[in-house]
């Protein structure tokens, strides 16, 4: 199954896909915590893009989607995956299409998060404090929510208009709402989508 989780800041994709994945046996990447990795790690990548990330802004596309291009091109990626955090721009998607079209790939289905604003805003700042997040400071999470909101939620439209999103409320505690995902998903009748 090849899943994009899409959702804002703080809505719980990262801790849903995780979850997913390990559920269907495929991998979970999320782009940010590939940036954070080389960030942490001090590579030369890290170096170049560790002031954009911890003011919240994009890294730039041509570099994300060659990171995302390589890792969908590993072995381990052959039976499916969950892109989280990736796409977020129009050109991100474009990027993706091409790949996937060279690779006779398809994705089966974006899994909407949604949460309430406020929500969002609790859970990062409780993130704040457990993981130390450098990007989550209030600048930044100012920054992050105003580019979901331009940039990545219209990339969902062009999703609608292709028939595979599956949108499902996130404000319950993780458990339920992994259940909720996992029969949303049992529910959906897309072809490809195995759970
Ligand atoms: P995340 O963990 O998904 O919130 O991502 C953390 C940070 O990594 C973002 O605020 C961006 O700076 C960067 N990032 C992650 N994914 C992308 C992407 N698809 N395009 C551009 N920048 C990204």
């Amino acid at each position: 199954m090849r899943m994009l989780m899409m959702g804002p800041q703080g809505v719980g994709k990262g801790t849903q896909a995780k979850m997913l994945a390990a559920r269907c046996a495929i991998p979970h990447i999320s782009t940010g915590d590939v940036f954070r990795a080389n960030v942490s790690a001090g590579t030369e990548l890290g170096k170049q893009i560790e002031s954009l990330i911890n003011a919240g802004e994009l890294v730039p596309d041509a570099l994300t989607d060659r990171i995302v291009a390589d890792r969908l091109a590993q072995p381990d990626c052959a039976n499916g995956w969950i892109l989280d955090g990736y796409p977020r721009t129009i050109e991100q998607v474009r990027a993706l299409d091409a790949v996937l079209e060279q690779s006779d790939q398809r994705i089966d289905v974006v899994l909407e998060l949604r949460a309430d604003y406020d929500e969002l805003i609790k859970r990062i700042h409780e993130r704040a404090q457990i993981e130390g997040r450098a990007d989550d400071n209030p600048e930044a999470v100012a920054k992050r929510l105003q580019t979901y909101d331009k940039e990545t939620a219209p990339l969902l439209d062009i999703y609608r208009d292709r028939g595979f999103v599956v949108a499902v409320d996130s404000e319950d505690v993780i458990e339920d709402t992994q259940a909720s995902i996992v029969k949303h998903l049992q529910q959906c009748g897309l072809p490809g989508v195995k759970i």
